[in-house]
C-alpha cells in the first residue's frame, strides 16, 4: 500500500496542452476520484501515473519512489479499463492468472489468489468460462479480479463502469466500494460521472481543460464549490444560475434581476458589497427551492411559471420560468402543480451562491 504524489505534472501532445501543472497528494488507502467533462485530461493523468504515457514535465511518486522513468510493469500498480481488455481465447481463470504467471508466481500462490479474488467478486462459478460467455457485469468483475490478484500498491481505474447499463453501474459501484473497504488499497478512479465521483471518492478532484479546479471531500465540493464550474458540475440536477445586479435599497443589499429581488442576509451582504452596482452570477440549487407558503416573506421568494413537470416519485422536478430565466426546482412529491401554473418559490438565504461575472460565463 502506498501514497501517490503528483508534482507539477504536465502533458503536451503536439499542439494540445492536455494536463496543466497538476499537483495532488493521494494518501495511503485513500480512494481519490478524478472527475470532469470528456477531454479534460483525466485519462492522460492516469496513464502518466501508470507509465503508459510519458511525462512532459513534473514528477510522480508511488510510495517513496519517483517512478517517472519506470516502465508500467515495475510501478506496482494495476489498472482497470472501461473496455475490460480481457483475452477472449482464455478462460476467466487464465485471464486472472495471466499477470501473475508473467511475473513468475508459482502455481499454488496463483490458484490461492485467484480463488480469493473470485470469492470477493462472486465469480467462482464462472472461472472456466470464456469472456464471451459472460454478461457485461461479469466481464467487468473479471477485469477487477485481474487487478485484485496482483496485490498492487495502487489501483488505477479508467471509467470502469461506463459500458454497463444504469442499474448494473450502481451495483458495481457498491461492489467497488466494498472491495476498497476490504482491501484498503490506494485507488485513483477516473470518471466523467459526478454521481459516481461523489459516491466513491474519499476525495474528489474536479478537472476542466487540463486544470484542477478543486480538490475536496464530496460534501465540501457540494457545499463550498470553489468556482462556478465546480458549482455547476457537482450536484444533480445542476445548480441554477442567473445574472443579478447587486443593489442598495432600504438599508439593505439586494440581488436583483427581472423576476428576482432577493434581500441578502448580512453575512452575504458584507461579502458582496464590493460588487455594488455590478452584475454577478447567483446560483441556487434546485433542492434549495421550495413552494412558498404564506409565512415566506417577499424578500426571499419569487414568482415563476411552470413549464415542465417531472415526477420522480421521491421528488418532483419543476422546470420554471423566472422572468427571462429558466430554473429547475426539486420540490416535495406532494406538490400539486400544473403546466402554466403561476408558482411562488421560496429560497433559503443560507443556501445562495455567488460567483464573479455574468451567468453566460
Ligand atoms: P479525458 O480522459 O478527460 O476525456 P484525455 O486525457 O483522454 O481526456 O484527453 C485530454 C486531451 O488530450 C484531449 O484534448 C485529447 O484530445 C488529447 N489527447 C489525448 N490523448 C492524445 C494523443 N495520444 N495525442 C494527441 N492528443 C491527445
Ligand atoms: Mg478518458
Amino acid at each position: 500500500m502506498a501514497r501517490v504524489i503528483i508534482r507539477s505534472l504536465n502533458k503536451k501532445f503536439d499542439g494540445v496542452h492536455a494536463v496543466k501543472d497538476v499537483n495532488l497528494e493521494i494518501h495511503d488507502k485513500e480512494f481519490v476520484v478524478l472527475v470532469g467533462p470528456s477531454g479534460c485530461g483525466k485519462t492522460t493523468t492516469l496513464r502518466m501515473v501508470a507509465g503508459l504515457e510519458s511525462i512532459t514535465s513534473g514528477e510522480i511518486l508511488i510510495g517513496d519512489r519517483v517512478v517517472n522513468e519506470l516502465p508500467p510493469m515495475d510501478r506496482d500498480i494495476a489498472m482497470v479499463f472501461q473496455n475490460y481488455a480481457l483475452y477472449p481465447h482464455m478462460s476467466v481463470y487464465d485471464n486472472m492468472a495471466f499477470g501473475l504467471k508473467m511475473r513468475g508466481f508459482d502455481r499454488i500462490e496463483i490458484a490461492n489468489r485467484v480463488q480469493v479474488a473470485a470469492e470477493i467478486l462472486g465469480i467462482q462459478e464462472q472461472l472456466q468460462r470464456k469472456p464471451r460467455q459472460l454478461s457485461g457485469g461479469q466481464r467487468q468483475r473479471v477485469a477487477l479480479g485481474r487487478a485484485i490478484v496482483r496485490h498492487p500498491q495502487v489501483f488505477l481505474f479508467d471509467e470502469p463502469l461506463s459500458n454497463l447499463d444504469a442499474k448494473l453501474r450502481i451495483q458495481m459501484r457498491v461492489e467497488i466500494k466494498k472491495i476498497h473497504v476490504r482491501l484498503g488499497t490506494t485507488a485513483i478512479y477516473v470518471t466523467h460521472d459526478q454521481v459516481e465521483a461523489m459516491t466513491l471518492g474519499d476525495r474528489v478532484v474536479v478537472m476542466k481543460d487540463g486544470v484542477v479546479q478543486q480538490v475536496g471531500e464530496p460534501l465540501e465540493l457540494y457545499n463550498e464549490p470553489a468556482n462556478r464550474f465546480v458549482a455547476g458540475f457537482i450536484g444533480s440536477p445542476a445548480m441554477n444560475f442567473a445574472t443579478v445586479e447587486v443593489a442598495n435599497a432600504d438599508g439593505a443589499l439586494w440581488a436583483r434581476h427581472e423576476g428576482i429581488r432577493i434581500k441578502l442576509p448580512a453575512r452575504i451582504a458584507d461579502r458582496l458589497r464590493r460588487y455594488l452596482g455590478e452584475k454577478v452570477t447567483l446560483g441556487i440549487r434546485p433542492e434549495d427551492l421550495r413552494v412558498a407558503s404564506s409565512s415566506d416573506t417577499a424578500d426571499l421568494s419569487f414568482d415563476s411559471v411552470v413549464e415542465v413537470i417531472e415526477k420522480l416519485g421521491s421528488e418532483i422536478l419543476l422546470d420554471v420560468k423566472v422572468g427571462p430565466n429558466t430554473m429547475v426546482a426539486a420540490v416535495e412529491p406532494t406538490v400539486k402543480a400544473k403546466i402554466h401554473d403561476r408558482l411562488r418559490l421560496a429560497l433559503d438565504p443560507d443556501r445562495l451562491y455567488f460567483f464573479d461575472g455574468t451567468s453566460q460565463a
